[in-house]
This record gives C-alpha cells, structure tokens and sequence, in this order.
C-alpha cells in the first residue's frame, strides 16, 4: 500500500475507518468541538481517512446518542486504572 500524499493514516474501507474513528472518540478526550467526527474517501489514495470536518458520520453519531459511546468512555477508564495497578 503506497502511502498518502496527505500524510493521513488510510484505511481500507468505510467500515474500517468507522470503527477506527469510534475507536479514537472512546479512547481519547477530545475537547469540545475537535478530534475527527467522519471519514471520507480520499481523491488523492482512493482509501479513506478520519477527518474532523464536514458533517458527523452518522454511526459515531448513533453511538453517541445510544450514550454508548460514554459506556464505553468509563469502561476504558476502569480498564487503565486495572492495568495501572
Ligand atoms: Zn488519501
């Protein structure tokens, strides 16, 4: 895989970067109106990258609003603290 002129991180798919995205908004903290909200298929790659402008990606939003997102949130923080021990 040739890398991107962008310098961003590729993904496969749509899919793939949905779940990375989700992933990256569960792990990290991200002060309000920042951090990447969507993907979007690259002109320069053809492969797809998170971005953090444009309209929410409608997954991370339906996580959000199950309040999924923020289960998630406090398992990972039980998890660091386990593995601080
Ligand atoms: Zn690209």
């Amino acid at each position: 895989m040739k890398t991107c002129p962008t310098k961003k991180k590729m993904y496969l798919s749509e899919a793939l970067a949905e779940d990375a995205l989700i992933e990256a908004r569960t792990a990290y903290e991200y002060p309000k109106g920042t951090g990447p909200i969507a993907v979007y298929q690259c002109d320069e790659c053809g492969y797809y990258h998170l971005t953090s402008k444009g309209p929410i990606n409608e997954k991370l939003s339906k996580y959000m609003a199950d309040g999924k997102l923020n289960l998630q949130k406090e398992a990972n923080r039980w998890l660091d603290k386990l593995k601080k021990r």
